[in-house]
């Protein structure tokens, strides 16, 4: 059985890890097509004067497992540097670590609201099961639990920026599963001297070329075709190559107009969009990793100093900032030009700082299908479809999740497990 024709479509973290476990598990005719020229999906580095920089903010996260598992298997684990770095919240003209008791106190909020905002916290970090809040909404469970003052001021803001979704939309679940998780208070990791995503994917390509399995880049997938409801192969625009096994990690939207699935939990899946802009400054007075901007509502949810992670970054000693923007798939304001997005940047840095942005180069990446929108009642997609043959797999799926690098991978492992056993089980 295991010289089934395998095709992956898709080169980002999902679709490495399918690939790798299924080499493990002996299969051997493996191919993986990706459309751009380079392995890395979402995770994508550009070049600048001969270095590669982040698209976006991309940090490894120290409670990822699965993205740690890949950069040992490919010995990159030891070169990891972790940094415990300072995220604050820009609100009414004032800069806040919550994190830092003297700041909490500060921040504009009562006493009560603070109180009530404790013991949501304990609750999120004690509750072990979610289940029960699938389908309440966040604004409603959040009212309840730490009140208007809270929601208002916290929690409504930083679901707008950060997820580009309303508080009534999201799943009490997910907000309280993720804060549980407190990603917010984890370590963060780079590689330096390097961009980790870079070095990651490069690594990867080399393994997997090494082990047998045919990489095609600038290779897009047109049609998934299958017959009497059995996967045949993939379309490209090049060639039609034969399979008998075929992983989709691309987003349902595309995947649809590949393959007629009419899948009610796929169709369903709406995505938020990103516009990362990558500043390159000589200084900034911006001393701290991550700034969300909270409160006046910018069009900026928040600047990250990338330098400040991984210094080693940009060039002779430039300072390297990401302003980025969450927005819905295909909005109109993906279409805003460069100069109206710099005028926006400057404006806000300007409000912030009360100090002009001085910008040496910049990089403006507007960039689909970021990540699914986890609204309330959210469902991953079954990684088996109705197609024979035909495995699903990629960020969508890791609700209730962070859509994360790792999370990618775990369900690149996931939709493996389920070929292997379907395939090599006796
Ligand atoms: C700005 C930004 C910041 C982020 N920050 C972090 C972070 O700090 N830490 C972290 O761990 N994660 C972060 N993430 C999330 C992380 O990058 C993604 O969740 C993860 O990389 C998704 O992997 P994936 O394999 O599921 O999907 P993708 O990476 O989207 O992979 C799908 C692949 O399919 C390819 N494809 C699509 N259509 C076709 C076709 N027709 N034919 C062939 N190939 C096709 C695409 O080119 C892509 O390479 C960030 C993402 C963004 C955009």
């Amino acid at each position: 059985m295991t010289n089934k024709k395998i095709v992956i479509i898709g080169g980002g973290a999902s679709g490495i890890a399918t690939t790798v476990d299924l080499l493990k598990a002996g299969f051997k005719d493996i191919t993986l097509i990706e459309s751009e020229h380079k392995l890395g999906g979402l995770a994508f580095a550009f070049e600048h004067e001969g270095k590669d920089f982040h698209t976006g903010y991309h940090q490894i996260l120290e409670s990822d497992k699965p993205i740690l598992d890949l950069f040992k298997l490919f010995g990159l684990y030891n070169k990891i540097s972790w940094k415990k770095t300072d995220n604050v919240i820009y609100f009414d003209g004032k800069i806040y670590d919550l994190l830092k008791i003297k700041d909490f106190l500060r921040f504009p909020m009562s006493t009560i609201a603070k109180i009530r905002f404790i013991l949501f916290m304990l609750v999120c970090y004690t509750k072990k099961n979610w289940k029960d809040l699938e389908s309440v909404s966040a604004d409603a469970w959040i009212r309840k639990i730490a009140g208007q003052e809270v929601l208002e001021k916290l929690f409504a803001p930083l679901f707008d920026i950060k997820f580009g979704l309303k508080a009534s939309e999201v799943s009490a679940s997910w907000v309280g599963s993720r804060l549980g998780a407190k990603e917010a208070s984890c370590r963060f990791g780079a590689i330096s001297g390097k961009e980790w995503t870079t070095e990651l994917f490069c690594a990867a390509k080399q393994y997997l070329e090494e082990r047998g399995v045919k990489i095609l880049l600038n290779t897009k997938a047109e049609e998934i075709v299958s017959k009497d409801g059995k996967i045949t192969g993939v379309k490209t625009v090049a060639a039609f190559i034969e399979a008998d096994i075929v992983v989709s990690t691309m987003s349902p939207i595309i995947l649809n107009k590949l393959i007629q699935l009419n899948d009610p939990i796929l169709d369903k899946i709406t995505y938020i969009d990103s516009i990362s802009t990558i500043i390159s400054t000589n200084k900034t007075v911006q001393n701290v990793y991550w700034l969300m901007l909270m409160r006046p509502r910018q069009f900026s949810g928040g600047i990250f100093k990338l330098t400040d992670l991984n210094p080693t970054l940009g060039n002779n000693n430039e300072e390297i900032l990401n302003f980025f923007t969450n927005v819905d798939h295909g909005s109109e304001l993906l279409k805003m030009s460069d100069e109206e997005l710099l005028d926006s940047y400057k404006k806000t840095y300007y409000e912030i700082y009360k100090e002009e942005l001085s910008i040496n180069w910049y990089k403006i990446n507007r960039i689909p299908f970021v990540s699914a929108k986890y609204v309330k009642n959210y469902k991953n997609p079954d990684i088996r479809t109705k197609i024979s043959g035909l495995y699903l797999s990629g960020n969508y799926m890791s609700y209730p999740s962070v859509t994360s690098t790792g999370t990618a991978a775990a369900t690149g492992h996931a939709t493996a497990k389920m070929i292997i056993e379907d395939n090599l089980s006796a």
